[in-house]
């Protein structure tokens, strides 16, 4: 069935096939993608969010959203067989909206279609693009359409631009809270941890220029702010409505970001070029942070093998930053596809050796972790949980590596003392698996008084009759 996006008019699968090309599988690895969207929306000021979709879904959604503190309601149209196929749902979808379009608590209403909604074209498009002042944003996000809940963010964050751009052609706009920087400012788009943003707003202070505003945003009238940056960070590469939205705003794009000596130098001068800054401030710039980052980065060396995967978008700056605090970084994994701004990282890694897989599988990045035998495992959820089946010591990419700065001086040792702390594990592992052996693995997995027996031949029985019925089915006049 084709449905039609809500902000594009184009098909919804068509318009996430562009945007977010799939790689070896069609369908998510990770959580539910729409938990990106939903996250945007809940992290804004005066935003109420809305979801459209199965109740399970709808549950397994809030309920993490709350885990990770959301402290704020999500709102639900329920629907059902009849409701979705007479069309009712979009009229439930638009009472909703009505009901919380209220001007004096939010500034826009966020509608996510989830997958069912979607698949069955239920027409947000359709919905009011303001009610009372309170702008409307309706959007599609499909788990067959959007492979990880990074992109979805960008779903959000690039129809959000694209509204804020239309009201910004149309005439004033509001200035950010705080009032308009004095400086020329570089937008930073990428969700980071949030002493990142001042790191790199001092290393911007010498080439004359200030730290605009973070996209996704945490308020909208900090979306015009970002849009009015001299030029556009892509510290998140895979932001491609966001940047597509900077690029009809004719703001230019820089990629990469400010990891490591090598990745600061290199974004200094590119962010200098973007900005129009001189060659003297981007060579005083350079000469006041770079000494000042390779000697934080030699005061805190990693030694030991890596292989590193993640769903967040920052995989191949935390590998630069590992490599140049020492480690052997063997391959890097990353859920999100090839974009033109982690080129300079795909290209500085590849010439250390280093394998980079996008739209990474699991079982590519198992396959690393086979192939490699590395002494630290950085990954996410089931990667980390299968290397530490294997003695091997692992951190969580998200919780652990996420949740550090990785810019400037700042992030040039802070990943050592996490990673050097988790290698020096390697002797407890050791430990663990000696002292308990097999137990609870494979058919004696659980608790039990007595352990069961294997019975290979059943499995053995049970294989030639599928096999048989497999070849019944496949032959003229089998079965169906
Ligand atoms: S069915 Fe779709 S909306 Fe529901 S949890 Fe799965 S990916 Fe998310």
């Amino acid at each position: 069935m084709t449905t039609m996006n809500a902000m594009t008019q184009q098909p919804a699968n068509k318009q996430c096939a562009t945007a977010y090309p799939q790689g070896p599988h069609d369908r998510p690895q990770t959580m539910c993608p729409a938990f990106g969207a939903l996250r945007v929306g809940l992290r804004m000021r005066r935003t109420a969010t809305v979801l459209s979709g199965s109740a399970c879904c709808v549950y397994g959604l809030t309920f993490t959203s709350h885990f990770y503190g959301a402290r704020r309601s999500v709102g639900y149209v329920p629907f059902d067989s009849e409701t979705l196929v007479t069309g009712k749902l979009f009229e439930d979808v638009r009472a909703a909206v009505y009901q919380q379009a209220d001007p004096e608590k939010y500034d826009a209403v966020v509608v996510i279609n989830l997958c069912v909604p979607t698949a069955s074209g239920v027409p947000l498009r359709l919905l009011p693009k303001d009610i009372n002042g309170v702008r409307v944003i309706g959007i599609d996000v499909p788990g067959f359409g959007v492979a990880t809940h990074a992109e979805a963010k960008d779903i959000l964050a690039g129809a959000m631009l694209k509204y804020a751009r239309g009201e910004a052609e149309q005439g004033p706009v509001q200035a950010p809270r705080g009032g308009r920087s004095d400086k020329p400012t570089v937008t930073l788009v990428g969700e980071m941890f949030p002493a990142d943003p001042v790191g790199i707003g001092a290393l911007l202070e010498p080439l004359g220029l200030g730290c605009g505003p973070v996209v996704p945003t945490r308020e909208w009238r900090e979306l015009y702010a970002a849009l009015d940056g001299t030029a556009i960070a892509a510290i998140h590469p895979f932001y491609t409505n966001a940047l597509h939205e900077f690029t009809t705003a004719g703001r230019p794009i820089v990629g990469s970001a400010p990891v490591g000596h090598d990745g600061t130098a290199a974004w200094l001068e590119s962010i200098g070029s973007a900005c129009g800054v001189t060659a003297a401030k981007v060579a005083a710039a350079k000469q006041q942070w770079l000494p000042a980052i390779k000697g934080v980065l030699a005061q805190a060396p990693i030694t030991g093998r890596i292989t590193l995967s993640g769903y967040e978008g920052s995989e191949l700056l935390v590998a630069r930053l590992l490599i140049e605090s020492g480690a052997d970084v063997r391959y890097v994994g990353t859920a999100c596809p090839r974009t033109p701004w982690s080129e300079p990282d795909r290209e500085w890694l590849a010439a250390k050796g280093v394998i980079v897989t996008y739209r990474a599988t699991l079982e590519q990045d198992l396959q690393a972790l086979e192939e490699f035998q590395p002494d630290l495992v950085i990954g996410t959820t089931p990667v980390v949980q299968k290397a530490k089946q294997k003695a091997i010591p692992a951190l969580y990419f998200t919780n652990l590596i996420s949740a550090r700065p990785l810019m400037g001086v700042a992030g040039a040792g802070s990943l050592a003392q996490v990673v050097n702390t988790a290698l020096a594990n390697k002797s407890r592992f050791d430990a663990m698996k000696a002292f308990f052996g097999e137990t609870g693995e494979g058919y004696a997995a659980g608790v039990w008084e007595d352990t069961p027996q294997d019975h290979p031949q059943f499995r053995e029985r049970y294989r030639r009759q599928l096999a048989r019925q497999t070849a019944a089915a496949g032959s003229p006049g089998g079965a169906s």
